[in-house]
């Protein structure tokens, strides 16, 4: 097809949207490290992880073989309600920028959660449904996985147990409020609930929580009641292969249109929107088939990629979850308070680390200043309000345009803008008024940290 009739925003038919996720694992000629039990060390069984997770989803987090899995017809149709996602060109940060380069993002905003979170909450709410549970406990940070979660429980009648970070429960009484409403039962993290709960408040009193403890508290609210399984937002592979319905879309609108990214980033958390929206791509460069540039952005505070280490690491505080080989700051870090934009979690996706082990994949860390005025750039530009955590992938993809302005070069960046920032204006307000501030870890603290990383 020719490129000159190319909408501004590219959406597909119904009949174009995926129908299978892509599973990149199954054409990694390496593949992640296996999941260790963390009492035996030995590589897990479906055995040792069903009663924390459920059955399907347990098949899909060790299935590295099938390279496509069938949406569900459920799924599909929930998915209908927002997706296609629209891949939007941003002819005004183009012309802001005066770069040659063309800019494409796939916004996966338009939904009450405001993210990407919802295309796997809506997979792992219909999955426990099937299953036959009373319902599912969950962490949440900032609160946008709580609300996916809670939205795709309402939408299949299961109970929603989110235990909140304590320090976003106080900041962010919106957030909590959406989940509330969609029916969630909302847990400010430490708390007196459960034993790990008990045990971190009388170590640290007065803490404002983290991801790692609110883990191991809905780990231990799942296991110690009957009929309730564990989820999980992000970092598994199952989370991954839900989100490649994002990179699927992707691809298809591109491909429909002659477009080649030679470029595709994504902010990187646990990796859950950065895996999906890389996924059909990369599976394209693992077999040969084309080639192409992908860089992973984190933040400088909590910098997994860029500063940690390759290692096996427990995924939460109270080291009750399996262990995985992954870039990591060690479970124990804790991000300066002081961090304001998402992305704080100490580990990272074991494909996405695999991958970036093998040189496949770039990293680079960004700090939060320039997160935020690249945000407030884009918002007044393309009109949409960012998410902090999208936002760092704006940052690099304004960083590649710019080099492409002073090479001439007429590169494609594709970038993944995986939410909104409505429910983060005190950060914003912050920026606004010149009182945020950079914090970057010194070699010591990190090292403090993955020193204690468990001997495997
Ligand atoms: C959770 C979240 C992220 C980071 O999580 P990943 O698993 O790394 O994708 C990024 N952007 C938004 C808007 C989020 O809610």
């Amino acid at each position: 097809m020719s490129n000159t009739n190319i909408p501004y925003k590219i959406y597909l038919e119904e009949s174009e949207m995926p129908k299978e996720w892509y599973n990149v694992r199954a054409d990694m000629k390496k593949k992640p490290a296996p999941l260790l039990n963390p009492a035996t060390l030995s590589p897990v069984t479906a055995e040792d992880l069903e009663p924390v997770f459920c059955k399907e989803l347990v098949a899909q987090e060790l299935n590295e073989t099938d390279r496509y899995i069938a949406i569900p017809e459920e799924i599909q149709d929930f998915y209908k309600m927002y997706r296609p996602s629209p891949l939007v060109r941003a002819y005004c940060l183009e012309k802001k920028l005066g770069t040659p380069a063309k800019i494409y993002y796939k916004f996966e905003g338009n939904n009450t959660s405001g993210s990407h979170k919802l295309n796997s909450a809506i997979a792992q709410a219909y999955y426990a449904k099937k299953q036959g549970l009373k319902g599912v406990t969950t962490e949440t940070g900032a609160g946008q996985w709580g609300t996916a979660l809670s939205m795709a429980c309402s939408y299949f009648d299961l109970d929603c147990q989110v235990y909140m970070v304590k320090v976003s429960y106080e900041q962010k009484p919106f957030r909590r409020e959406v989940m509330r409403t969609y029916g969630a039962a909302v847990t400010p993290s430490p708390s007196e609930t459960t034993e790990v709960g008990r045990k971190i408040l009388a170590e640290f009193p007065g803490t404002g929580g983290s991801l790692g403890c609110a883990i191991s508290e809905a780990v231990e609210a799942a296991t110690t009641q009957d009929g309730y399984r564990y989820v999980l937002g992000s970092v598994l592979s199952q989370v991954l292969l839900h989100q490649s319905v994002i990179g699927m879309e992707t691809k298809t609108a591109m491909d429909k249109y002659g477009i080649k990214p030679d470029i595709i980033i994504g902010c990187a958390g646990g990796g859950s929107n950065l895996g999906g929206l890389i996924s059909p791509f990369m599976g394209e460069k693992l077999r040969g088939e084309a080639d192409y540039r992908f860089i992973a952005v984190e933040p400088a505070s909590c910098p997994s990629l860029t500063r940690g280490v390759y290692a096996y690491d427990f995924c939460d505080t109270g080291k009750v979850c399996p262990l995985q080989k992954m870039y990591t700051l060690g479970s124990g870090f804790m991000p300066s308070p002081n961090h304001a934009g998402g992305l704080r979690y100490h580990g990272m996706s074991a494909v996405l680390s695999e991958l970036y082990d093998q040189g496949l994949m770039e990293a680079v860390a960004v700090e939060q200043t320039s997160v935020f005025e690249a945000a407030q750039m884009f918002a007044r530009v393309e009109g949409i309000l960012p998410a902090p955590e999208s936002s760092h992938a704006i940052k690099a993809a304004v960083d590649e345009a710019i080099k492409c302005r002073e090479t001439g070069e007429e590169k494609t960046i594709l970038f993944g803008l995986t939410g909104t920032g409505y429910f983060d204006m005190y950060a914003y307000g912050a920026y606004n008024d010149g009182k945020m501030t950079d914090y970057i870890p010194t070699d010591e603290e990190i090292k403090r940290s993955t020193d204690m990383l468990p001997k495997v």
